[in-house]
């Protein structure tokens, strides 16, 4: 008799992990976990099993992966969750299991992008001009750097908001992607909006802020990615799941 089919992992976080579960769960065989940090109270679920929380390191992930007789790891995390790609690849070197990722291309700047390009959070907060209304679209867990600046005006769009206390000059408001030019651009105009500061998510879901601060001139201070460890990849969904495909 054949030995049941290993399950695959999916780091997920992304709204890519949720596609690739569906299209692995139609393809005949293949059972799916996706893991979740379990940073967002509400997150939307994808088919198949899921599971929450970290699981404590590449040495916590080791022993997850052979308890669970993970087969193949698909990292689906956000191009900005470095530490979860470096343990699951060093998880996966220690257990011999296949570790596959999904490459969201980077965004590139386009004719009339006014672009900064900094390495990190801390120099995005350094390099906002002093009295600059800056539009912060970062996430939560990293506003805390732009505390400091109360030479500054901070708007922070989110989806669930940060746990720390926000000093006067640092304004938030809660908000879910996708989101369409037009408003990005009336968002910009009424808040009266100097400065846009983002990290190079890259993908459709949230570039139209780029697109509204072309059309308005106004300056991007864009934060580049952190370099994720080496691995078979692809850039969608589709492709991922037929680069798993082809897999023995
Ligand atoms: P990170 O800095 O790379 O990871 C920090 C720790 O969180 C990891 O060591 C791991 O804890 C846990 N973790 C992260 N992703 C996990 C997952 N999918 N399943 C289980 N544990 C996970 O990650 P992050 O930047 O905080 O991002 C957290 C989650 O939010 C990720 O799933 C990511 O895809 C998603 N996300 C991140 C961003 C962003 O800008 N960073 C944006 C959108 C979505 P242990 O060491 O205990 O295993």
């Amino acid at each position: 008799m054949a030995a049941p089919a290993r399950k695959i992992l999916i780091l997920g976080g992304t709204g890519e992990a949720r596609v690739l579960a569906g299209l692995l769960a139609e393809a005949k065989g293949l059972k799916t976990v996706t893991s979740l940090a379990g940073r967002t109270a509400a997150p939307e679920l994808p088919p198949g099993e899921w599971r929450r929380g970290g699981f404590g390191g590449a040495n916590g992930l080791a022993v997850y992966l052979e308890r669970e007789a993970i087969g193949l790891v698909a990292d689906v995390t956000h191009p900005f969750a470095a530490t979860m790609s470096r343990n699951a690849a060093e998880a996966c070197r220690r257990t011999g299991t296949a570790y596959v990722r999904l490459e969201r291309p980077a965004w590139r700047p386009e004719r009339g992008d006014r672009w900064q390009e900094v390495e990190n959070i801390a120099q995005a907060a350094a390099a906002i001009s002093s009295g600059a209304r800056a539009f912060l679209t970062i996430g939560r867990k990293d506003i805390a750097a732009f505390f400091a600046r109360t030479d500054t005006n901070i708007l922070a769009r989110m989806i669930e908001p940060p746990e720390a206390a926000l000093p006067p000059h640092v304004a938030i408001f809660l908000a879910r992607p996708p989101f369409t030019v037009e408003g990005e651009e009336v968002l910009l105009k009424e808040r009266g909006i100097t400065v846009l500061v983002c990290k190079n998510s890259g993908g459709d879901a949230t570039n139209a802020k780029l697109a509204a601060a072309r059309r308005l001139g106004l300056p991007v201070i864009m934060i580049e990615r952190p370099e994720k460890p080496a691995a078979p990849s692809a850039a969608t969904p589709e492709g991922l799941r037929d680069l798993i495909l082809r897999l023995p």
